[in-house]
């Protein structure tokens, strides 16, 4: 919680609209309070809900929200009220309105809301849709200069003076920043020439960052099952009521081409569009994609964009000028001021869901934006969630199905390696036939990618004399050896160091051993074995942002690459038209611990990079190298049947009220001692919520028990799908007292159980 004593604590308790100056306003600040702060209009300032304004808190200035007197959210997420009311004339008074567009009402809805439904305060949630620096953040319409045609006779003309009249002879209007960074002088010497009367001041054009998409600039030209589903999207965008709609289809089969329709349409009736895709730092080709469809790339949003990127998108959601905007998940809380669609590509995808701050997930929270202001949703993937899946066998969510991909295009061949019978060499990670069948399909001039999720060169480094594992000091895992940089890391908390010459417990020299492959020794061993093929290697560690990503990916497009070696990164939606062959050399990964949706992740996984293989006319293949090729996994891998896989799954988790038949909602508590955390989760644990429907698992240490020098225990509430876990959760944690250094997270509808 923030140190800072509020002026007043009157969550929820003003009355009235105040539309005159002179009132009591609740003001919402981006910060962790239980809810918004009363305070003063003064006499002259009418203000609305809505209106962004500065308030004082303690001796500081803050911006923040004149938030609604009273709260619109159901029963069920409603919190308790708090505190007590401050008298009117101990009332601070509002410092000053902002010339920004205001937050409109479903906006303001929707803070609340996902505030409530995550137990989060809301000012946290009001803090994603503010996140750029609000000061100067409005588009004053800016004042330019250009030089008078005759100077004064008096100016005095020092060196700097002379760059800037240099400059200023083209007659171009130019702020004040951009006269002093272009002729290398300080503000300071523009403004001295302004003053002296060498520069008149001129109204600049406002900026207008945006190009309008053209929804009639390149329509492709659509086939049957295509055709229908593009039509159905249509209509839903163009019934301007709340839908949800799953688009679902194979790799390839045109889903990005048809909701790119649905956004067409959008654009037709004046509406603006929402992309939400997991990565938007790895989206190159999509947005060539999209500037191929509509003439002009979109508005972007992720985080790294840049400050000025940042406030042009969020003021041109909230004017209305950016019509389609492209983002990760936090694009979600944008002010957009005529919201038409939300489409959210690759739904089943965990990134949607964010997993520290506010813990919620983008792809939930969109179809509660969509219910709350009135538009349709789309949820995009060719392996939907269970979630998903139930819900459009429920009839809650339409189902459109693309059963083919486009222009006759097959399926890549899916084939299982037993890695008990064809195990590769001591030391090697490639089995001989995969080995073969990358060396002919090199041979024949086509590419081919080896995909394995993990970075580095090796998971673990043992010592052969004594047995004695790296591990973090920090955290319960494993060091990764990064043979490039000569380090072992900790991928929980980025703990480096370097690799030791001795075994740091019995001293043995030359003892310590890889065990295990990472990307980097899968590189290693392709290296050997092809030594003539171009490899481009695809991961965080060698591809450093967005731009050399969009460069790798070109290569391997422009068939400057033969053997693409990637974790993840690869799986990404890429249209990659001369790949052919993809191995995954260890399809295993992913399937151990005791993740619930274990299974389901590394089918949606799989799948993707499969389906990375033969997208244009020549067939792919698949190689899957494994251990248990009988698992239900491997065989939904290789029979494409993932309808069947998914039924499967269902009936696991139906009897045990498992998401999406129940709801989980898990509590981390975390503590510096282990005696501590015990302690607290051990209270938790006695003052379990109980009845019938709910159900409490835990205490139990989390599987990563110590992160970050935090220790950690887990408990999970487990209830019937009818019953809204919320408020069970205020009761049970209003009735723990916790010591200073123990922090709960909770964590609705958890994704990751680590
Ligand atoms: P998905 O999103 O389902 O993976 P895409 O929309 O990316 O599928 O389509 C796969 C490829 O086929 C892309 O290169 C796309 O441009 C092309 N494509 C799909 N449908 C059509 C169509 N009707 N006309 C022309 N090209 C199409
Ligand atoms: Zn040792
Ligand atoms: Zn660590």
């Amino acid at each position: 919680m923030a140190a800072a004593p509020p002026p007043s604590h009157a969550f929820g308790s003003s009355s009235g609209l105040p539309t005159t100056g002179g009132q009591r306003v609740p003001v919402l600040l981006p910060m962790p309070f239980a809810g918004p702060f009363d305070y003063k209009a003064p006499a002259s300032m009418a203000l609305q809900p809505g209106d962004i304004v500065t308030v004082p808190l303690g001796n500081r200035r803050e911006t923040g929200v004149v938030w609604d007197a009273s709260s619109t959210l159901p029963p069920d997420l409603a919190r308790p009220p708090s505190g007590k009311t401050v008298a009117d004339n101990r009332l601070r008074a509002v410092a000053d309105r902002l010339e920004l567009p205001p937050l409109n009402a479903e906006l303001r809805r929707f803070v609340d809301w996902v505030a409530a439904y995550t137990l989060s305060p809301p000012g946290m949630v009001l803090a994603m849709t503010l996140r750029l620096h609000m000061k100067g953040a409005a588009p004053t319409p800016a004042t330019g200069w250009v030089a008078q045609p005759v100077a004064p006779a008096e100016l005095r003309i020092t060196p700097a003076r002379q760059k800037v009249l240099t400059l200023m002879q083209d007659d171009t209007p130019r702020t004040t920043t951009d006269i002093a960074s272009a002729a290398g002088v300080s503000a300071g010497v523009v403004k001295g020439l302004a003053d002296a009367g060498a520069l008149r001041p001129v109204l600049l054009e406002p900026e207008r960052p945006f190009a309008q998409p053209d929804p009639m600039h390149q329509p492709p030209v659509l086939e049957g099952a295509q055709q229908e589903a593009a039509t159905a999207l249509r209509q839903s965008v163009q019934n301007r009521c709340f839908s949800v709609t799953l688009l679902e289809g194979v790799t390839g089969s045109g889903k990005t081409e048809i909701y790119l329709e649905a956004i067409a349409a959008c654009l037709e009736q004046g509406q603006q569009a929402l992309i939400l895709l997991p990565e938007i730092a790895l989206s190159a080709q999509w947005m060539d994609r999209f500037a191929r469809r509509f003439g002009v790339r979109p508005a972007v949003w992720h985080s790294e964009i840049g400050q000025k990127a940042r406030r042009l998108t969020w003021l041109g959601a909230a004017d209305g000028s950016a019509r389609v905007v492209v983002g990760a998940r936090s694009a979600l809380f944008l002010p957009f001021c005529n919201p038409g669609l939300i489409i959210v590509d690759e739904e089943h995808e965990s990134l949607f869901k964010q997993e520290e701050g506010v813990i919620y997930n983008a792809r939930d929270m969109a179809v509660v934006r969509g219910r709350l202001a009135g538009f349709p949703v789309v949820v995009v993937s060719a392996t939907p969630s269970l979630e998903t899946l139930a819900n459009a066998e429920a009839g809650r969510y339409q189902r459109l199905v693309l059963p083919t991909r486009h222009g006759g295009a097959s399926l890549p061949q899916t084939h299982l390696l037993d890695m008990r019978e064809a195990p590769p060499p001591r030391g090697l990670f490639l089995s001989p036939k995969l080995v073969e069948d990358i060396a002919e399909t090199l041979a024949r001039e086509e590419q081919a990618m080896l995909f394995l999720n993990r970075r580095g060169y090796a998971p673990l480094t043992l010592c052969r004399t004594c047995g004695h594992r790296m591990e973090c000091p920090h955290c319960t895992a494993w060091l990764v050896e990064h043979r490039n940089r000569h380090v072992l890391t900790c991928h929980y908390c980025d703990h480096t160091e370097p690799m030791p010459p001795v075994c740091p417990s019995c001293k043995s020299e030359h003892s310590l051993t890889a065990i295990g492959p990472g990307i980097e020794r899968i590189t290693e061993e392709a290296r050997q074995l092809f030594p003539d093929a171009r490899i481009l290697v695809m991961s965080s560690d060698t591809l450093g942002g967005p731009a050399a990503t969009a460069e790798a990916v070109a290569k391997i497009a422009r068939r400057e690459v033969d053997l693409i070696i990637g974790t993840q990164i690869v799986a990404k939606g890429w249209h990659f038209p001369h790949l052919t062959l993809v191995g995954i050399v260890d399809a295993d990964l992913g399937l151990g611990g005791a993740d619930l949706r274990a299974g389901e992740r590394t089918i949606q996984l799989l799948h993707q990079v499969a389906g990375r293989a033969g997208r244009a006319s020549a067939p792919g293949r698949v190689i899957l190298q494994s251990f248990s090729p009988e698992h239900p996994v491997m065989q939904a891998l290789l029979s494409g049947n993932f309808d069947a896989f998914m039924e499967q799954e269902a009936e696991q988790r139906r009897p045990g009220f498992w998401p999406p038949y129940g709801r989980l909602a898990a509590l981390i508590i975390s503590a510096d001692t282990p005696q501590a955390a015990d302690e607290a989760a051990a209270q938790f644990g006695r003052m379990a919520p109980y009845g019938e429907g709910i159900q409490v698992l835990g205490p139990a240490p989390a599987p990563l028990a110590v992160l970050r020098g935090r220790h950690r225990r887990r408990l999970l509430l487990r209830t019937w799908r009818n019953i809204a876990v919320q408020p069970i959760l205020h009761r049970w944690l209003g009735m723990v007292q916790l010591s200073r250094h123990v922090r709960v997270e909770v964590d609705i509808d958890p994704v990751s159980f680590l």
